[in-house]
């Protein structure tokens, strides 16, 4: 990971370019310029660029940087060479290097509904820093966030959405916790969902929780209010502990927990016993698109238990992601047998813990 195409020359030459063309003229080399892995600038000075660049973004003085035609040139010709790395949500109305004012090869963006961070985003953020050597990486929600307010309703989403929200519903679940209601569960349950990608970032990569760890990146989180344009910036300490040893002991545990969760569901179905095999779904937050209510699902259920006949189902590969202490997702292979059809197929349960006991609240097809 830490192994990169670009010689040191051309390191070098793209960054001296970088900088000629920065607003702040005292931004001049932090540290050592003798390693192939050092930044042009710090963390802190690449913060203040987006504080400024929001500042005057706010006061209608945007100088817009960096977006001439030499810039072009420049940066096709020499590499690009970010001072951030940023995921942000999808929204129109975010438009990332406006309300920073900064342009063309100034910030590396993951653009995803809902800022969230998985494989892809993780990935993505993986490269900016490891292979762009970007400082900073801000985790950027915002007011009104589609994506979160509808995980927080609980509003029903079809096709694919449901696996890139699963990555909210931690952040809405601490809010929900918290007793918060109406307009002020959103407003927190937005904040929630930056820290919540800024740990799935550090939790799930060993790269980036390294680079952290080591000093070289420095990860932080902010709302941009969609009424006005500020940029509110995340107090740190706010965030929820993403790797101590302890939570990882506390992972393992959960991790076991939820694999006989998993088992003794599958136990339950194959021995069609119904009401055993409900109690596993969370009565108050299971979700399947296919049933307009938890009733009809139910009914449905259980008259497939009654009509089936004897049922073969055999799990393994049994994989837990451990969102939070509260919410896991667990991935397996599950073999399915009866009188008239089988299948093998991956299949993804996403759990909650209610008073004690891991319920289902979403299950793929
Ligand atoms: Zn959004």
């Amino acid at each position: 990971m830490f192994d990169h195409p670009l010689t040191r020359r051309s390191v070098l030459s793209g960054m001296v370019i970088g900088m000629s063309a920065l607003v702040l003229p005292k931004l001049l080399w932090a540290g050592d310029a003798g390693h192939g892995t050092a930044p042009a600038i710090s963390a802190d000075q690449a913060l203040q660029l987006l504080k400024d660049g929001n500042t005057r973004f706010l006061a209608g003085k945007s100088e817009h940087p960096n977006l001439t035609p030499q810039r072009i040139a420049d940066t096709s010709a020499n590499g690009q060479h970010p001072f951030v790395t940023i995921i942000s949500c999808s929204d129109s109305r975010v438009p990332v290097e406006h309300l920073f004012d900064r342009g063309i090869g100034d910030l590396f963006v993951i653009r995803v509904a809902g800022n969230v961070a998985d494989t892809d985003e993780i990935g993505t953020a993986e490269y900016g820093t490891g292979h762009l050597f970007t400082p900073l990486i801000l985790v950027l929600g915002h007011t009104k966030c589609g994506a979160v307010t509808a995980v927080v309703k609980g509003d029903k989403v079809g096709g694919s959405i449901p696996k890139l929200v699963d990555n909210i519903i931690p952040a809405a679940q601490r809010s929900k916790d918290k007793g918060l209601t109406g307009d002020a569960l959103i407003v927190d349950a937005i904040r929630e969902n930056v820290y919540q990608s800024i740990t799935d970032l550090l939790s799930h990569s060993e790269e980036l929780s390294h680079l952290e760890h080591e000093g070289k990146v420095k990860v932080v989180g902010a709302v941009y209010h969609i009424e006005d344009g500020t940029v509110e910036w995340l107090n740190p300490e706010s965030r929820p502990v993403a790797h101590s040893s302890t939570a990882s002991v506390a992972s393992d545990a959960i991790a076991g927990e939820i694999k006989q969760t998993v088992q003794a569901w599958a136990q339950a179905w194959a021995s069609r016993n119904v009401g055993k095999y409900l109690e596993f779904y969370s009565v108050e937050d299971f979700f399947t698109e296919k049933f307009s209510n938890r009733a009809a699902w139910e009914r449905n259920r259980v008259k497939m238990l009654k009509d089936v006949g004897a049922i073969r189902v055999a799990l393994t590969d049994i994989q837990v992601a451990v969102l939070d202490p509260r919410n896991a997702r667990s991935t397996f292979t599950q073999e399915y047998r009866s009188k008239n059809y089988q299948d093998k197929t991956r299949k993804t349960l996403i759990l909650q813990k209610e008073d004690g006991a891991w319920k289902i609240t979403r299950e793929s097809d």
